[in-house]
């Protein structure tokens, strides 16, 4: 993997979120602030069409400063919110869709996202979780009696997603309605459900979301429950953009970089690695709870100092790892190490 624009890279390093910069001849980025500090900025991208309409990916975090951010990028190329033509985002979280209804308010153009993403957004809560379906999965996980309040405080603590009107869904393959371009929507789940990833074979580009980062790995199973194991979806994903390995990545994060495929490979082994270690608990006590098992593994801010959300993310990671470990995800394990 190598970083294509010195600039995101700099501001990878620096953390303040980067300047307007062309991409292609016809698409630009930039980087968009966020709050909290985890994470410094997301990266917006700008299309012109063959029309000179404007097409939006990611708009990133709602704030007025970000708006005036982006219509201040507008005037730069000469264009004004009146010429956006359509406001895509890759999925749900806020700091990807976050500024979707005030460009929205702003330009008049339609708001799409992959159809299992709407029905995410519109589920609200925490990812879609209601509280009796959140205290069943806290019993099957064997949380402890003493430390169920902080998790479950967190689903009226955490703020639901954006209030989202969702004008059309893009379907997985679907090439979209923008003059002169080649886009097609490419569904990856994993990181969510309803992720997309967004390719042009014409200019070489693949606007990757938060399915494949350069500066870390995408966290699984962020976009509400589902009947699917995230971490194999999230496998299949990495398999289904790792078929374009020459195309420039366009991340949701970072800074855009080659090696797509590479990266993609990271990143499996990345996952994979936790999975062999919730295979090697597994193997010494067949019988432990999720809460057992999580108490056993490495984490990086130490086990005893994991708290609320991050006690639940830290569990809910566990469990995508060990139904993995329980379903195919030994097999997978070994085909990848051949
Ligand atoms: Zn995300």
């Amino acid at each position: 993997m190598h970083a294509t624009s010195a600039a995101q890279f700099a501001s990878s390093t620096t953390r303040i979120a980067p300047d307007l910069e062309q991409v292609r001849d016809d698409v630009w980025a930039l980087g968009m602030p966020m709050p909290g500090g985890h994470i410094p900025y997301s990266l917006l991208y700008l299309l012109r069409d063959s029309a000179d309409g404007i097409h939006v990916i990611d708009p990133g975090w709602d704030s007025k400063s970000n708006l005036q951010r982006v219509l201040r990028a507008l005037a730069s190329l000469g264009a004004a919110a009146t010429d956006i033509r359509s406001i895509t985002a890759t999925h749900l979280h806020p700091d990807h869709i976050g500024m979707g209804p005030r460009l929205k308010q702003a330009s008049g153009a339609p708001l799409q996202v992959h159809a299992t993403e709407k029905e995410a957004l519109y589920a609200r809560g925490v990812g879609g979780w209601s509280p009796s379906v959140f205290s069943h999965v806290l019993d099957d996980w064997g949380v402890p009696a003493n430390r169920r309040a902080e998790i479950e405080a967190i689903l009226s603590a955490t703020p639901p997603h954006p209030d989202v009107h969702v004008d059309r869904v893009l379907a997985n393959n679907e090439r979209l309605d923008i003059p002169g371009f080649d886009l097609v929507a490419m569904l990856t789940p994993g990181h969510t459900p309803g992720h997309l990833s967004l390719r042009d074979d014409a200019r070489s580009i693949m606007f990757t979301g938060d399915h494949l980062l350069p500066t870390m790995h995408a966290g699984l199973g962020l976009g509400g429950p589902t009947n699917t194991n995230a971490l194999t979806d999230y496998l299949d994903s990495l398999d289904t953009v790792s078929v374009y390995p020459d195309h420039e990545a366009l991340p949701g994060h970072g800074y855009r970089f080659s090696g797509l495929a590479k990266r993609a490979g990271k990143s499996a082994r990345h996952h994979l690695k936790r999975s062999r270690e919730v295979a090697e608990v597994v193997a010494d006590s067949p019988d432990s709870t999720i809460w057992q098992i999580a108490e056993r593994l490495t984490w990086t801010a130490g086990w005893n100092r994991l708290e609320g959300f991050f006690l639940f993310s830290a569990l809910s990671q566990t469990a995508i790892h060990r139904d993995f470990v329980a379903a195919d995800g030994l097999a997978r394990i070994a085909a990848h190490h051949r």
